[in-house]
């Protein structure tokens, strides 16, 4: 497996964001949850000498930002045993206050399939290869500091206190795999690199849009129904007519059979909702699709279950007794 850079500075707003760039710096808060380490980026500190942070995090934000991981902790269940996922967050001044929040992935290619039986599938982020292939992708570093997420929320943006949390969680859902490689790139044409998520988009009458002779640049495909399929279940992924970077292909957006309003995943999560913060069946239905497996879809073990049963046909018999 050959590591290689592939999606940080996705946002064209990045650019304008380097003018901040020289402020004082103050302390990197971190905190560790679990399978996260998480680094906060107070004002003026500087994520991988790019990207300054314009404002410092409140305890009442990082309180919140550690619910949004702890709400990723609850559902997944795949087994994690590597290196931690480090997580970076800055506050950026996106220069519109309807700006949410943006986030990158480190990712790493194969040049054979990162599953045996999907040969085209054949990228991956490194927060889904340490916890759903248990590869600790910091080993693979060459040089610099590992990173795996690196996720920008709106300075300006009047969130809610579970709209802030319900933005870190699907931001962090881009890091899992909720995420399109295949058109990405500036000259229109379709990667020939593409993830788990690309390798299920098909079009109305099944054609894979990863590797049809139907879907070789972007043009081609905008506008389209396209739907993540497994044969099984049928997810549309929200495909506007004009293209719009970190938008287009990298969310799920069907509401045929799913409670689409609750969705955290999708398009237009509501950042200003009071809802709590939870996973609509859309979403969970997404994240079955990528391959994760989620702690409620576990079927206790049989010698519990049958342990249970007896303990219930014991009880019964006392009662019938006296
Ligand atoms: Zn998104």
């Amino acid at each position: 497996m050959k590591p290689s850079f592939s999606r940080l500075a996705r946002r064209t707003a990045i650019a304008a964001l380097l003018i901040f760039a020289v402020q004082a710096s103050a302390e990197i808060t971190t905190r560790e949850n679990s399978v996260f380490s998480i680094n906060f980026y107070n004002n003026g500190d500087t994520f991988q000498n790019q990207i300054s942070s314009t404002m410092d995090w409140s305890e009442t934000r990082i309180e919140q930002t550690l619910a949004a991981s702890q709400l990723w902790i609850d559902t997944i269940a795949d087994t994690f045993s590597t290196s931690k996922i480090n997580l970076n967050l800055v506050y950026t001044t996106f220069g519109d206050p309807n700006i949410i929040g943006g986030s990158s992935s480190f990712s790493f290619r194969s040049n054979v399939g990162i599953e045996d039986n999907a040969p085209f599938y054949n990228e991956a982020t490194a927060t889904e290869l340490k916890w759903k292939f248990g590869i600790n992708t910091d080993e693979l570093w060459e040089s610099g500091t590992p990173w795996d997420i690196f996720i920008q929320i709106g300075k300006d943006f009047d969130f809610t206190d579970n709209g802030f949390t319900r933005v870190l969680v699907h931001e962090i859902g881009h890091a899992l795999g909720v995420s399109s490689s295949l058109f990405n790139n500036r000259d229109e044409k379709r990667s020939s690199v593409y993830n788990k998520w690309d390798s299920l988009l098909v079009d109305a009458d099944g054609n894979s849009v990863a590797t049809s002779d139907l879907y070789t640049s972007r043009s081609s495909v905008l506008g389209k129904d396209i739907y993540l399929s497994d044969g099984t279940t049928q997810i549309q992924v929200y495909n506007p007519n004009t293209y719009a970077q970190g938008s287009s292909f990298a969310h799920p957006t069907d509401g045929t059979g799913y409670n689409l309003t609750d969705s955290i995943l999708n398009y237009s999560g509501n950042p200003r909702t009071a809802s709590p913060v939870a996973f609509s069946d859309l979403d969970l239905a997404t994240l079955r699709m990528l391959g994760w497996t989620l702690r409620s879809d576990i079927v206790p073990e049989p010698a519990t279950a049958t342990l249970s049963l007896i303990g219930t046909f014991i009880f019964a018999i006392r009662r019938r007794r006296r």
